[in-house]
């Protein structure tokens, strides 16, 4: 019964188009379905038309948070937002970024609404915006909503992923003096300057130790534009790179870092993105009752893991001080290709796996 409302629920989640941006279509429809299983609901708002929801159940502590968001990529290839079943998988844009997740969120959140809480409260975070630029999480948080424990349903094959890496996006900008081709030793050439630059920012992130689980610090040259001619030296140079820093270290202490660097090559740098990693102890209780949870729905032992790519979990990780965990149903290889999918198992899986620990935590 439980487990056909959270296929076709999820089905119904794909079929109405959310790009970032464009969310407040699906926004209402899941505030609708949260307000029918009897939880309380707020709109938490980023700009006008787009809002998070916040859905609670019960009250007090132990509180616990799962997450989801709402807003997809564009469309690319056969990623469109139309749902179609094959060989036990639901493909659309969005199927497993973060469809599957939300299917797998509110289906619990139906289940527990038939005996809520007596102690402790369930609560319900859908956010916007976090394909663009992940501002929804933290609108919430600094709104002064607290919570104990948080789960991201971030896809993670159900498997539990206890740290990420924070980001850096930085526009930099180079100088140099503009002359002949035929005689650059005239000129300075600020094409050069910010290879170079870029060369200097690469050999520092080296000094910083491999994470075991996220990896070592990277740093991709994405963007350069600069120079109009081959035959003159270009005076001017910019170019973007996305910097990703593991824990323990943080964005911000390494921008400082990056600062003098950039600042000895009398370069400029804007800001384009910055947010911080995050990780949560492998002896959390939180990390605990997911293994025993995880354990009793698959019967296998569950993978923890790291992930490169930035979620939101930084944000209740970071500001709330609380255990979190990013576990989702689907594969990070699907979010954002051209034929993403989700497998119909893994949302049920996670659905269960949510449901049983919700249960533990508020002791129902
Ligand atoms: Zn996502």
């Amino acid at each position: 019964m439980m487990e056909k409302y959270c296929i076709n629920l999820l089905k119904k989640l794909i079929n109405i188009e959310s790009e970032s941006g464009n969310e407040k279509k699906i926004m209402e429809f899941i505030e609708k379905e949260l307000k029918s299983f009897g939880f309380e609901t707020k709109r938490i708002y980023l700009e006008k038309d787009r809002f998070n929801i916040l859905g609670k159940i019960g009250n007090g502590s132990p509180s616990i948070c799962l997450n989801s968001h709402a807003d997809t990529v564009n469309p690319l290839g056969k990623s469109i937002p139309h749902a179609t079943v094959k060989n036990g998988k639901i493909f659309g844009l969005g199927s497993c970024d973060d469809k599957g997740g939300i299917s797998a969120i509110l289906t619990t959140a139906k289940e527990i609404s038939k005996t809520p809480p007596k102690r402790g409260s369930l609560n319900i975070i859908i956010s916007v915006d976090e394909e663009k630029g992940g501002m929804g999480v933290e609108r919430v948080i600094k709104q002064g909503y607290k919570f104990d424990y948080a789960i991201v349903g971030e896809p993670s094959n159900c498997e539990i992923v206890r740290a990420n890496m924070g980001i850096l996006f930085l526009k930099l900008k180079t100088y140099g003096v503009s002359t002949h081709g035929s005689t650059p030793w005239n000129g300075i050439n600020a094409i050069e300057k910010l290879f170079e630059l870029v060369t200097k920012i690469k050999l520092f992130l080296k000094k910083y130790k491999k994470h075991n689980l996220v990896g070592p610090f990277s740093i991709n040259l994405g963007v350069i534009r600069g120079g109009d001619r081959p035959n003159r030296v270009p005076d001017y140079c910019e170019g973007s790179v996305d910097i990703r820093i593991s824990p323990p270290h943080k964005s911000k202490d390494v921008l400082k870092e990056l600062r003098k660097i950039i600042k000895k090559f009398k370069a400029d740098f804007e800001i384009i993105k910055l947010h911080e990693p995050m990780e949560t102890e492998e002896n959390s209780i939180l990390i605990k009752i997911l293994k025993e949870v995880y354990f009793d729905v698959t019967k296998r032992k569950i993978i923890i893991s790291g992930k490169r790519g930035w979620t939101e979990a930084s944000h209740f990780r970071n500001m709330l001080g609380i255990d979190t965990v990013i576990l989702g149903p689907g594969s990070m290889k699907q979010a954002h290709s051209a034929n993403e999918f989700v497998k119909i198992e893994e949302v049920i899986n996670c659905y269960k796996i949510y449901t049983n620990l919700v249960k533990k935590i508020l002791q129902l």
